[in-house]
């Protein structure tokens, strides 16, 4: 892009206003581009959604930034929210399992411990005995992509997987760890099991390496106000900096023009670009693919989503007793109903101090596979969240006020075979000048990697358009009805 600055730079059209398509819009912008985002809901944020219960403001979606990866904390900075960016107050959570809430463990990369004493305290003493035999098996072979739940199974016993991994990792895919892929949800347990003959030892060599790289700081980062303010933050900078964002305005078609650039189709709207990001789940990227790309859209119709409900309480502080700490996880082995809870008002200092009459705690249910207990109605999910908060931490105490927010297809689940999927997808696309994908479905599903895919597929545009005549003489305009610009 030749542009320096919004006035004359390339057209892009961004379809999607998620934290990925707006996350693109803001690159895009600082490398000289005119950008057009076009949203099929009434609001931008995707599952980033602030919201409010009994007058407090809470998250409804996505509440936690992971800060070992700088591209959200960082993202949140550039867009003004520096300041209210806020660590955990506790960092310490818990386990719902066999009978009690236990402290969750420390010393271990995605539930897999590096020593047997790790899990002391959740695990059987058969669980731990089991863990120890790992240094006398012989060399499992992972090959080009393994589940982890399989292989971790094989090393160190189920025990490891149904009651620390498989939470772990359900509060990040809402998925089956015996699905899910080692390859793409851990990457560097993979890296550790594919130059390790035990996985104990592997762990240990990943933990040595992270305290080499003297990590410190927070693990994770809130906004004050809800991390769903971050996407507002982002639309609000990108605006000021001239991008237009259409709500609204859902895309339905995408092709490329016979003089070059593409012309997306919106309802009566058509606009014509450059270039365009296509920033939506797969099945909505499948559909706008299939004209141009549909090698690429048959990969992408496969991938596979979770649907969940978070159910939000509010209690009054002075009839509430709930244990310290930010919460718990729900192995599926035990048995109940919920998945996790987070005491929100325990977990984020600006939350308790905004409220300090109130406790806000919100379960979660649901997950891939799993969705019968999502046709319960709103009232059946509350229930069902007090009657396992109850048996887990003796809260009886009656919400002054409830809320459920539902996430149909609300995470892309990563099996075995998603990273090779990803590269075929990548490969069908490759020949599309102008065009590129990100978002949730490819590299990452936490808001971290939303945004680095945003920032790649921005950066893939800019050197596509690199040298390449830009449509000046065809600003993104409306051909037909709508008011375009
Ligand atoms: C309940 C829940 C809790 C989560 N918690 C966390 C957390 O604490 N921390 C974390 O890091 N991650 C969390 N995640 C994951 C993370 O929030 C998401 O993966 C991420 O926000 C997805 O961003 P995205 O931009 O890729 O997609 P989306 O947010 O899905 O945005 C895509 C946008 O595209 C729009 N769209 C779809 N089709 C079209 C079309 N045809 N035309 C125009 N627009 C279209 C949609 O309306 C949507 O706004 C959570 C996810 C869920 C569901």
């Amino acid at each position: 892009m030749s542009g320096s600055h919004a006035g004359d730079g390339p057209r892009v059209v961004v379809v999607g206003a998620g934290i990925a398509g707006l996350a693109a819009a803001h690159r895009l912008l600082g490398r000289g581009a005119r950008v057009t985002v076009l949203e099929a809901s009434d609001r931008v944020g995707g599952k980033l959604l602030p919201g409010e219960i009994a007058g407090a403001r809470v998250d409804l979606g996505a509440e936690s930034l992971l800060a070992r990866r700088p591209e959200a904390v960082g993202l949140a900075r550039e867009v003004g929210l520096a300041d209210r960016l806020q660590p955990p107050a506790t960092a310490s959570a818990a386990l719902w399992t066999r009978g009690a809430l236990r402290p969750m463990p420390k010393g271990h990369v995605m539930g897999v411990p590096g020593t047997a004493a790790a899990l002391a305290g959740v695990l059987s003493d058969e669980g731990l005995a089991r863990i120890e035999r790992d240094a006398d098996l012989p060399r499992t072979e992972v090959g080009d992509d393994v589940a982890i739940g399989a292989y971790v199974a094989e090393r160190l016993g189920r025990e490891v997987v149904d009651r620390l991994v498989e939470p772990l990792l359900g509060g990040v895919y809402a998925g089956d760890a015996y699905r899910i892929s080692m390859r793409a949800a851990v990457p560097q347990l993979f890296e550790a099991a594919r130059t390790h003959t035990s996985l104990t030892e592997g762990v240990r060599a990943v933990q040595a390496k992270a305290a080499a790289a003297g990590q410190s700081g927070p693990v994770f980062m809130g906004i004050a106000g809800g991390v769903g303010t971050l996407p507002l933050a982002v639309a609000e900078s990108v605006r000021a900096r001239g991008a237009e964002i259409l709500t609204g305005t859902p895309v339905t078609g995408l092709r490329r023009e016979p003089e070059g650039g593409w012309r997306v189709v919106a309802g009566e709207r058509v606009l014509r670009a450059d270039a365009v990001v296509v920033a939506v789940p797969a099945p909505a990227a499948a559909a706008l693919l299939r004209a141009e790309a549909p090698g690429a859209a048959a990969e992408l119709a496969g991938v596979e989503y979770a649907s969940m409900a978070l159910i939000t309480l509010a209690y009054r502080r002075a009839e509430t007793d709930l244990p310290q700490g930010s919460g718990f996880l729900v192995p599926p082995v035990d048995g109940h109903t919920i998945k996790a809870s987070t005491f929100a008002s325990h977990k984020w200092g600006w939350i308790a101090g905004e409220n300090p009459d109130l406790v806000v705690l919100r379960t979660s249910v649901g997950r891939h596979g799993e969705t019968e207990i999502l046709d319960r109605d709103d009232a059946g999910l509350v229930e069902v969240s007090r009657h396992d908060l109850k048996a887990a931490t003796g809260l009886t105490a009656a919400p002054v006020a409830t809320r459920v927010t539902r996430w149909q297809d609300g995470l892309p689940q990563y099996p075995v075979g998603h990273h090779a999927r990803v590269g075929r997808v990548r490969a069908h696309l490759a020949g599309l000048a102008g065009l590129a994908v990100c978002g949730a479905a490819y590299d990452g599903v936490g808001v971290p990697a939303c945004i680095a895919s945003a920032y790649a597929a921005a950066d893939q545009i800019h050197g596509d358009l690199r040298g390449v005549q830009q449509l000046t003489a065809h600003p993104v305009q409306s051909l037909h009805g709508g008011a375009g610009e």
